[in-house]
């Protein structure tokens, strides 16, 4: 399993979306959320998005891998989403925040982790603004977390900065090729 994790906005998903299209044999697994739908985002596509109830319910069945709350939201990894990948013989990939990455560091000692830093905080700050889609305290929130991130980038196996998208896809590819090659 290969984890990749960074501050909101660092590019992650854009990332892996990029690898995917080179190793299509790259599966993700779709995460559950309590946070809103965004513009164009499709229920079961870029999350399950769950009520805090229904959320809960899963947690009380034993259902996440593992699970967080990140800038006031509930995230969680389904464990049936990743078996499903492992049982058609595929790699999985997940991206998930650093508490959601030593839960399962911990758990999956052999798991590869990857951590995409953004070029610079402002840089960073400036990406979180363009993409429009959180509210100012959210923007604060995904912030501050990112911060604390930010001081645990050496606890991965590898940094990657997302300063030329080419560049950092094309390292992500070298990564995950000789992950996937070794098992
Ligand atoms: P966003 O709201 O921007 O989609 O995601 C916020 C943060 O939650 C991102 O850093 C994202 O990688 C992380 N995240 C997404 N799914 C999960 C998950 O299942 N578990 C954990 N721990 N973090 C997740």
């Amino acid at each position: 399993m290969i984890i990749v994790s960074g501050p909101s906005g660092a590019g992650k998903g854009t990332l892996i979306r990029r690898v995917q299209a080179v190793f299509p044999f790259v599966r993700t697994a779709t995460s559950a959320t309590t946070r809103p739908m965004r513009p164009g985002e499709q229920d079961g596509r870029e999350y399950h998005f769950l009520t805090d109830d229904e959320f809960l319910l899963h947690v009380g069945h034993g259902d996440f891998l593992e699970h967080v709350t990140y800038a006031g939201n509930r995230y969680g990894t389904l464990r049936e989403e990743v078996e499903r990948h492992i049982r058609d013989g595929d790699s999985v990939i997940l991206e998930i925040e650093l508490r959601g990455a030593r839960a399962l560091r911990d758990a999956l000692p052999d798991a590869v982790s990857i951590f995409v830093e953004p070029p610079s905080m402002d840089e960073l700050i400036r990406r979180l603004r363009a993409r429009d889609t959180e509210a100012e305290a959210d923007i604060q929130a995904r912030l501050a977390e990112s911060l604390v991130e930010l001081g645990a980038r050496q606890e991965f196996n590898y940094q990657i900065r997302n300063d030329d998208l080419d560049s950092a896809a094309a390292e992500m590819a070298r990564i995950v090729d000789a992950v996937t090659r070794s098992v």
